[in-house]
């Protein structure tokens, strides 16, 4: 049993803190900065193990150095992104690729390549606890811009991420469920899951609580990026002969534009 706690850093990033009860294991996933999460883990008289990195982005790696510095954790990162990821030691430090598995005190952590939003982007899923942290791949309600990838690569992770069991809580990088919703809305309005969904979305925020973690299950019924088969979309963008990427790609340039 693996205790995650969500920490807000910055504007809209989320660092994750993960530790296991029972051998005592700490670990952190994309500390976009050092202070927050060395306060926290001084709070609960913890120290830290394994500091795991999604992509080589600064809001996801910027806290890196001073966390090592501090505490001797072990970074697991991205063997796609080797040479672009300041304070990384390929002496220590694991580089991943898909199919690996690292181990996180009794857990299996499973390293799934989901390139797109960058070339060298991992997610990592824990299938002991049905959880996933996908960084900037598959947000709630929305998926990451493709900075590196094309629509094709985006598809394929994403169409990984979306076969994982529903009950899979999702945790993603960034608060951006709130103006994901309206897009969503934008192109499904008519879908009744969604519309109760924006709703409590509204309402979360509206309190300044967290949207995150989201289902697979909640985001095959309301992400319109995991929906390109859906007939309202694929009607509602005139789409109904075209292929999956095809919608995908549509749909990714008109939020570029929203
Ligand atoms: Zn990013
Ligand atoms: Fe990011």
């Amino acid at each position: 049993m693996i205790e995650i706690e969500l920490l807000p850093v910055m504007s809209d990033n989320y660092v994750f803190l993960m530790f296991d009860p029972a051998t005592g294991t700490s670990g952190v996933v994309d500390p976009g900065v050092a202070e927050p999460v060395l306060a926290r883990l001084a709070d609960l008289g913890r120290g830290l193990d394994w500091i795991l990195l999604t992509h080589h982005h600064a809001d996801h790696t910027g806290g890196l150095p001073a966390l090592r510095r501090e505490t001797g954790a072990r970074v697991a990162y991205s063997r796609g992104d080797t040479g672009r990821i300041p304070g990384i030691e390929s002496g220590t430090d694991v580089a991943v690729a898909e199919g690996d598995v690292l181990t996180f005190g009794e857990e299996a952590v499973h390293v799934l390549e989901t390139p797109g939003h960058t070339r060298g982007h991992v997610s990592f899923w824990i299938s002991g606890e049905d959880a996933l942290f996908c960084g900037d791949t598959l947000f709630a309600l929305g998926c990451g811009r493709l900075f590196e990838g094309t629509p094709g690569q985006m598809w394929g992770s994403l169409s990984k991420l979306a076969a994982l069991p529903p009950a899979t809580r999702v945790y993603c990088g960034h608060e951006y469920t709130e103006s994901n919703a309206r897009f969503a809305l934008s192109v499904d309005p008519e879908n009744p899951d969604l519309l109760r969904r924006g709703a409590e979305i509204r309402e979360l925020r509206g309190r300044g609580e967290p949207t995150v973690p989201t289902t697979i299950d909640l985001e095959l019924r309301t992400n319109p990026f995991l929906r390109v088969n859906d007939p309202g979309i694929r009607r509602r963008l005139g789409m109904e002969e075209a292929s999956e990427i095809e919608v995908f790609a549509e749909l990714r340039a008109r939020k570029d534009r929203f």
